[in-house]
């Protein structure tokens, strides 16, 4: 027997009626493990006015009121990470100590969040002109809708939600059909923690939900992350519908290693770059960029280190890799093996023969070899275990590589030479930058964003940004005529 899993509206669980339905998979097992309903128009409706109704209540409650729901969230969310972590792990594939270092980057957020008394202070001018103040406010913009990729069903979703809810915004979220679970524990959480009915809402479904969100009028902005051609998609529809809309995109991020890097070092950072999440990570390393003459010895180290990975149920301790998320998924992922062989790329470990028992959507950590820009296993995000080794003869063609990619989310360098890499960091035309990190995810009191075909709008996800996004500003210019002293009064001035 397969579970239903229902949209949460209005501070609770709400059967839609759209008729429509997606699979859920197990993707260890292969098996259907639950159908999820597909909101039509009607349930995106509902949810976009319960969050209505829900924003003037919310909005007018104090910063310290709305502090003490999100504080209460954080602690039922740590209380709760193991669940979240095993939830995701049924549904994503990922191995569960991966699951719980998303959660963990998700409560960061939560944290983040925490200190809205102190990010919400306005400006203040006294005196600006004689007998007048200026001063700045900043307020919620309403119902906003937050749209949320498969490959982080917890974190992504909340770098956005307690944001937004911290700025006093009412939230609709549509998380990924393919794992749509763990949004739905968040929001159980939230309304334990205090979070009035109406105030986050989940809906479920495809394309239709989307746009549903995308054209409705009462939505005033958008937070998206997908891939590139939906979230151009996305930002493009959303804008035209006069929202505000954040939209981050795919990527294909490059690692270059230098010859002075210190080489176990690189090898080790390719491979958990590279293998984490089985490549479903926006910010995985997919390309490394061996600089001569380190090439063939990084290769030898990275193949030595692959070997030695352990595949399997991401709920088994010993697993360090788990599947793909669907078949679909790995049917794509496949075939950009496939035509890497079919390229000329050079296939230094294949991992389409991996056995494993069940019908999983087992892919083995695969190593290519000698890539360049005409290949499709190069130029596109392949979103899975397959790592690319490109060659460069120096420094600049290594850099010039990187910024002829269309894509600009995350890259790193791997050096001894601090002044190398400070040239690096200068002139890389990508929006988060490691030095001997491969994933530098930005923490959560920065903000997170690629640069290029990796995000389109002007606002990069959390962190200040995050409060910047969800925020309009009102500047007032007030003077009040000075009337205290008007008439006579002999007696000594009291404060009043
Ligand atoms: P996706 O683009 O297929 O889906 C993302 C969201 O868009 C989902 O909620 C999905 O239901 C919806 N969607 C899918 N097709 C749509 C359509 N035609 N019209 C409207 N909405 C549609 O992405 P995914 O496969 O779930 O996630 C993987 C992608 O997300 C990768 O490209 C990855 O790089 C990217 N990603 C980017 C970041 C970042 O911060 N830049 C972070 C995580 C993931």
């Amino acid at each position: 027997m397969t579970d239903r899993i229902s949209h949460w509206i209005d501070g609770k669980p709400f059967t839609g009626a759209a008729g429509r339905t997606g699979d859920v998979y197990d993707p260890a097992t292969g098996q259907v493990r639950a159908k999820v309903d597909f909101a039509g128009q009607a349930e995106v409706d509902q949810a976009v006015a319960a969050a209505a109704a829900a924003l003037p209540g919310w909005r007018g409650t104090s910063l310290a009121g709305r502090t003490r729901v999100l504080f209460a969230f954080r602690e039922l969310l740590s209380a709760r990470k193991h669940d979240l972590a095993k939830i995701i792990t049924s549904e994503h594939g990922k191995v569960e100590s991966d699951a719980a270092g998303e959660v963990a980057r998700a409560i960061e957020n939560v944290e983040y969040a925490c200190g809205a008394a102190q990010l919400l202070k306005g400006g203040f001018s006294e005196n600006a002109s004689t007998g007048v103040d200026v001063y700045s406010i900043a307020q919620p913009l309403g119902v906003v809708g937050v749209i949320s990729p498969f490959n982080f069903p917890a974190m992504v979703p909340l770098w956005f939600v307690p944001n937004a809810l911290a700025c006093g915004n009412t939230v609709v979220l549509k998380p990924s059909e393919k794992d749509p679970s763990a949004a739905l524990l968040i929001a159980e959480l939230l309304a334990e923690a205090g979070l009035p009915p109406g105030a986050l809402n989940v809906v479920h479904g495809d394309k239709e939900a989307v746009d549903g969100l995308l054209a409705h009028r009462d939505v005033k902005a958008i937070s998206f992350v997908g891939s590139t051609p939906i979230a151009r998609y996305v930002y493009e529809t959303g804008t035209s519908h006069g929202k505000r809309v954040q939209a981050l995109g795919g990527a294909k991020n490059h690692m270059v290693v230098l010859p002075d890097a210190d080489l176990d070092l690189a090898a080790d950072a390719a491979v958990s770059a590279g293998f984490g999440s089985a490549g479903e990570r926006c910010m995985a390393v997919s390309v490394v960029v061996a600089v001569d003459p380190v090439g063939d010895e990084l290769v030898a180290k990275i193949t030595e280190r692959m070997a030695r990975l352990r595949v399997g149920d991401g709920r088994a301790p010993d697993s360090e890799m788990g599947p793909l998320v669907t078949k679909a998924h790995h049917e794509r992922v496949t075939s950009y093996v496939d035509a890497g062989v079919a390229e000329g790329a050079e296939l230094v470990v294949d991992g389409r023969g991996i056995e494993i028992e069940g019908d999983g959507f087992w892919l083995g950590p695969t190593l290519f070899d000698r890539v360049g820009p005409g290949m499709s296993v190069y130029t596109d995000e392949i979103f899975g275990p397959v790592l690319s080794v490109a060659r460069a003869a120096s420094f600049d063609e290594a850099l010039g590589l990187v910024n002829a990619s269309p894509y600009g989310n995350g890259t790193a360098v791997f050096t001894g030479d601090g002044a190398a890499a400070r040239r690096y960091q200068n002139e890389v035309e990508v929006g988060m930058v490691g030095v001997n990190v491969p994933i530098p995810v930005p923490v959560g009191y920065y903000s997170f964003g690629g640069w290029k075909d990796s995000l389109f709008g002007d606002t990069h996800a959390y962190g200040p940004e995050g409060f910047h996004f969800f925020t309009r500003t009102k500047v007032v210019t007030s003077r009040w005529p000075d009337t205290s002293h008007a008439g006579v009064n002999l007696g000594f001035p009291k404060n009043t």
